[in-house]
């Protein structure tokens, strides 16, 4: 069998775990299967490279620079003393110096006081590059020979977006041109996350931007499956940390899994099933700590049950903005205005709602977003094209995902009534087209709540609806 696999940060968070890593692959490779793997930064670096990048143009001095350096290095090497002790003078030199590397970069950020969108995906891009080389080690410390590389040098070809680029359909041919070739032999470990454009400026894909490089690379070498290794038993009814008797999904079609990730809830990065999905490949969500569990299978069509509602998705914080203005009412080139400023400013836009009035547009954009969308928004107000923009970021989003609401009339009443009942005010309801997701908004405040009663109704905990 091919089998793509991906680790996550939890998979890979210390050289306890980095064992355990190596124990699956060296039994599917003593099998005879064919592996690749796509590997994160070990958990919490990318979040360390992404607050320094932000800080340091505005920094009062430079003094953050020298602890996160030598803290990445302090866990680092532990980690690789611990996975790959006859590797470490070879592959403690490789850490070093892309260490060197990083640091000099930090100062000439901090020195220029500009840190641009390319600058930036470079920086958060060396979680993977000091991560990836340890994995690769410590397989050949249990005598698999593994080969380790970049995104780029993997062949993903992507968008110039930088901090969230799209993988070009090109990279399937340069994929496999490159890996295929290695799996007889060994066991490649791509580092996830990064991919670059056709001038080769490395772009990045997004946060949990691994499981789309899974993807991408799972597709490109037409894996028989892919495989995405975590910390729990699959993908569950709702976030285990909101709901704490959420269960493990046995099956999902793809189109509820990118429903489910679409708002950018941490189950899986929006894009990720895309690639699995254009070649048909089976997608398993397993767990590293307990991998005789059988995980969730995400297919084309999932398994057929009698659920209406399957799941919840959660994002405690994200950012409603509302566009008021009687100017709007009739003149069918306001929307266009709107959305198309946003989109030149590179917002993405979660959820839309119009009122019938036309007198009033909501929007929800990522928290990340809002300040760009507003002063994007402020130069219509200027052009008198809409009156006022306000916006608020206390807000948390809530999707109802499961592919049997599509022929179940009475779902979004049974939804609304529940959420009346208990006292949860709903700000705003989108629906999706595909009728597999109902979304709402309500006061961060009430986010969880709105979560468990939702749970409860739809007996989410329950192995069956009866
Ligand atoms: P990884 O490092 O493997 O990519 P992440 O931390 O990105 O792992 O995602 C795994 C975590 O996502 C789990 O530990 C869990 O707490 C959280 N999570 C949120 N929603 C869900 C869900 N619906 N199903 C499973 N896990 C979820
Ligand atoms: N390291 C990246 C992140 O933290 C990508 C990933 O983990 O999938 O977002
Ligand atoms: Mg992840």
């Amino acid at each position: 069998m091919r089998l793509l696999m991906k680790f996550g940060g939890t998979s890979v968070a210390d050289a306890s775990c980095i064992k355990k890593v190596v124990d699956i692959l060296e039994e599917h490779h003593t099998k005879g299967d064919e592996v690749a793997v796509v590997v994160s930064a070990q958990r919490g670096v990318t979040d360390q490279l992404i607050e320094i990048a932000t800080r340091l143009p505005n920094a009062k001095d430079d003094s953050a620079i020298a602890p996160l350096i030598q803290s990445l290095s302090k866990r680092h090497m532990t980690t690789l003393e611990g996975a790959a002790p006859d590797h470490v003078a070879k592959v403690g030199a490789e850490i070093d110096e892309k260490l060197i590397k990083l640091q000099n970069i930090l100062f000439a950020i901090y020195t220029l006081r500009d840190c641009s969108p390319r600058s930036k995906d470079y920086i958060i891009s060396f979680g993977e590059r000091l991560l990836a080389p340890i994995l690769g080690a410590a397989l050949r410390q249990r005598g698999i020979a593994s080969t380790v590389m970049d995104g780029c040098e993997a062949g993903i070809l992507t968008t110039p977006q930088h901090g969230e680029s799209t993988s070009l359909l090109r990279s399937d041919e340069k994929v496999q041109k490159k890996i295929v070739p290695m799996l007889k032999k060994e066991i490649p470990v791509i580092m996830g996350f990064m991919g670059c454009t056709p001038e080769g400026i490395l772009t990045t894909l997004g946060r949990s931007g691994s499981d789309y490089s899974a993807s991408i690379i799972g597709a490109g070498i037409d894996a028989d499956e892919i495989w995405i290794w975590t910390d729990v038993d699959g993908i569950m009814t709702c976030d285990p940390r909101v709901i704490n008797d959420a269960r493990v999904m046995p099956s999902l079609s793809y189109l509820e899994v990118m429903e489910l990730s679409y708002f950018g809830a941490k189950v899986m990065h929006p894009r990720s099933i895309e690639p699995a999905m254009r070649k048909n490949i089976l997608v398993r969500v397993k767990n590293t700590f307990n991998p005789k569990h059988p995980g969730t299978v995400i297919v084309r069509n999932g398994q057929k049950d009698n659920r209406v509602v399957k799941a919840l998705t959660y994002i405690d914080k994200v950012a409603a903005i509302n566009i008021n203005g009687a100017q709007m009412i009739g003149r069918p080139g306001v929307a266009k205005a709107v959305f198309s400023n946003l989109a030149d400013h590179d917002v993405n836009v979660m959820m839309i709602s119009q009122g019938s009035s036309e007198a009033n547009i909501s929007l929800i954009v990522d928290e990340n977003h809002l300040q760009t969308a507003v002063v994007a928004l402020g130069d219509l107000v200027k052009q008198g094209i809409v009156r006022e923009v306000t916006h608020n970021h206390d807000v948390s989003a809530v999707a109802v995902v499961g592919a049997g609401m599509a022929g179940a009339p009475g779902t979004s009443g049974r939804i609304f009534t529940a959420l009346g009942n208990a006292g949860v005010n709903v700000m705003m309801i989108s629906q999706g087209s595909s009728e597999a997701n109902i979304s709402f908004v309500v006061k961060q405040d009430d986010g969880a709540r709105a979560c468990r009663v939702l749970h409860d109704e739809f007996h989410l905990s329950e192995e069956s609806d009866g």
